[in-house]
C-alpha cells in the first residue's frame, strides 16, 4: 500500500482541516492513520470496528492477545464505551486531557478484537491538538497502540514512524516531536474502588496519590530484577522497546562506570548525563557518548530515551550502555522502559 504523508503544524489552518477530514474518512472506512500524541505516535483505527483492530495488529506485527487503547476527544465520552465511576471522573478532572490511560469495564460497542477478548478496555483522552482534532474529525473513538513494529522502541517523531510503518498504513500525520517521549501511565480501576498502576508514565505515582491513596503498583512494573546479577537473555518475552544492538544498564557511581567502559572494546555507544559528557569524551575518545539530559532531570531523559535508542541503533554499534536510573517521579517510567529495552541486562559495578 502507498502511505500518504501530511505535516500539520497548526490544526486550524485550511490545509490541516482538509488533511484531517481525509484522515477521518480513512478511519471511518476501516483504514489506518498514524497520528502524533503528547506521549508517542499512535497507530490508529476505528475503535468500534473489529476489522480495523485486526489491521492494526497486522501492521504492527503484534500478537492479538495484547489489547489496544481507545482514544477519545473528551473525558465524558468514556460513558459511551465503558462503565465509568466517580473515581474515573476525579482522575479525569485532574489528568485529562493528558498522558493517563484508565482501564474500565467495556460496553459491547467496543468489539472483543480491540480488547483482546478481555471484558475491560483502556481509555485515554490525549492533549495533543492534532490527536484531538483527528478524533473529532473521525467521529469514532480511535483504537491505537504505539506506532512501532512490535518489540521496537515507540516512535517519538515522524521519521521514526516512517522507518517502521511506510507501506503498512494509509496515512502518517507528522505533528513534530512527542513532548513526553514515553507511553501513557496506565491504571486499572478495580472492583473495590482501588487503582492498580500497570504501566508508569508522565502521570506519576505521587500524582495519582493526590486523587486516591488506594494505589497498588503491579509487580511487573519493576519486576524480574535480581540486583547484582547480569541476567542474560531471559527470553524475548521480556524484551520490549529494544534496539537491535545489545543494551546494558550500568548500576554504579560515575567513577565505576568510567572505569568499566575503559575495559570495553568494539564500537560502543553510551547514553551519558550532560555533566559527564566532556570528561568522558576526553578520557575515552574511541567511544561515542550521546547526551542523555541532565543527571537530575528525568523529564529530559524520558523525552530523549526512545529517540536516542533509535538513532544510535542505525549506526551499527556492538553494544549500547546507559546508567541505571533512580525510580522516583517519572524515573519509575524510565526505569520500567529501560529494563525492558535492555532485556533486564543490568551490570552491578
Ligand atoms: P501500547 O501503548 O502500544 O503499549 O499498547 C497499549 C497498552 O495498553 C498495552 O501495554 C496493553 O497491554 C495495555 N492495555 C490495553 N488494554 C488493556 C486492558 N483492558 N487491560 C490491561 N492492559 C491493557
Ligand atoms: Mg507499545
Amino acid at each position: 500500500m502507498t502511505t500518504k504523508f501530511v505535516k500539520i503544524n497548526e490544526v486550524s489552518s485550511g490545509q490541516s482541516t482538509s488533511a484531517l477530514q481525509q484522515a477521518g474518512e480513512i478511519l471511518r472506512r476501516g483504514g489506518l492513520v498514524v497520528f502524533p500524541t503528547e506521549t508517542v505516535y499512535g497507530l490508529g483505527g476505528d475503535g468500534t470496528n473489529a476489522d480495523s483492530a485486526r489491521a492494526i495488529y497486522a501492521a504492527k506485527g503484534r500478537p492479538a492477545d495484547n489489547p489496544l487503547i481507545i482514544h477519545i476527544a473528551f473525558p465524558e465520552d468514556a460513558e459511551k464505551y465503558t462503565e465509568t465511576s466517580d473515581l474515573y471522573f476525579r482522575l479525569a478532572e485532574r489528568f485529562m486531557p493528558g498522558p493517563l490511560t484508565v482501564i474500565l469495564t467495556a460496553k459491547p460497542v467496543i468489539p472483543p478484537e480491540v480488547r483482546a477478548g478481555l471484558d475491560t478496555v483502556a481509555v485515554r483522552c490525549p492533549s495533543h491538538p492534532v490527536a484531538h482534532a483527528l478524533i473529532c474529525a473521525a467521529g469514532v473513538p480511535i483504537a491505537a497502540p504505539s506506532a512501532n513494529l512490535s518489540g521496537k522502541p515507540s516512535p517519538t517523531c515522524a521519521a521514526h514512524v516512517k522507518d517502521d510503518m511506510d507501506g503498512r498504513v494509509d496515512m502518517i500525520i507528522d505533528g513534530g516531536d512527542s513532548e513526553v517521549g514515553l507511553e501513557s501511565t496506565i491504571v486499572k480501576m478495580e472492583g473495590d474502588g482501588s487503582l492498580t498502576l500497570l504501566r508508569p508514565g508522565a502521570v506519576t505515582l505521587d500524582d495519582l496519590l493526590t486523587v486516591t491513596d488506594r494505589v497498588t503498583v503491579a509487580d511487573a512494573v519493576t519486576g524480574q530484577l535480581a540486583p547484582g546479577e547480569i541476567v542474560l537473555s531471559p527470553g524475548m518475552k521480556y524484551k520490549h522497546y529494544a534496539p537491535d544492538a545489545p543494551f546494558y544498564l550500568l548500576d554504579g557511581t560515575d567513577e565505576e562506570i568510567f572505569s568499566f567502559l575503559k575495559t570495553k572494546e568494539g564500537r560502543i555507544a553510551v547514553l551519558t548525563y550532560e555533566e559527564d559528557l566532556d570528561a568522558w569524551r576526553d578520557g575515552l575518545p574511541d567511544k561515542d557518548f550521546y547526551a542523555f539530559g541532565r543527571r537530575n532531570n528525568r523529564v529530559e531523559q524520558a523525552h530523549l530515551l526512545f529517540h536516542l535508542l533509535r538513532e544510535i541503533d542505525k549506526r551499527g554499534y556492538t553494544a549500547i550502555y546507559a546508567p541505571l536510573p533512580a525510580k522516583d517521579g517519572i524515573g519509575l517510567a524510565l526505569y520500567n522502559r529501560m529494563i525492558r529495552a535492555a532485556a533486564h541486562q543490568i551490570i552491578k559495578l
